[in-house]
């Protein structure tokens, strides 16, 4: 098999229960990208954002980021057993890119609850745009 996000070729092995499914990852990307929920609370002025990411990793590659968005349905299903009126925002480049512009018209909802599929730096911000 051909891994899906490395491209490095890996050997499987075929028995009947994995026969129709294939293992898309090599052992070190499995590795590599484990979901999981990792919490930080970013407190500001009015308030505080609760940011979630499912991965503590900083990738930059475009293609392997939109291969990893699979894993956001795991949020979605939790999203989608308790609704809530909170205010989500699903984090990718454009949003942490363009953070400054948009976050003074966020500001007013609190708490903010942000998701991401990778890790994004956010004390990078200075202080005051808080
Ligand atoms: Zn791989």
């Amino acid at each position: 098999m051909i891994c899906k996000l490395c491209h490095s070729k890996h050997a499987e092995n075929i028995s009947f229960m994995t026969l129709f499914r294939p293992e898309l990852l090599c052992p070190s990307c499995q590795k590599k990208y484990i979901p999981h929920d990792s919490v930080e609370i970013i407190p500001f002025t009015d308030g505080w954002i609760e940011y979630h990411s499912l991965m503590d990793i900083v990738e930059e590659n475009p293609s392997i980021k939109k291969y990893l968005f699979r894993f956001m349905r795991t949020y979605f299903t939790e999203w989608m057993k308790s609704p809530s009126d909170n205010l989500i925002l699903i984090i990718d480049d454009d949003e942490y890119n363009r953070f400054e512009l948009w976050f003074p018209v966020i500001r007013g909802f609190s708490p903010l609850y942000f998701y991401s599929v990778t890790y994004y730096d956010w004390s990078v911000y200075p202080d005051n745009l808080f």
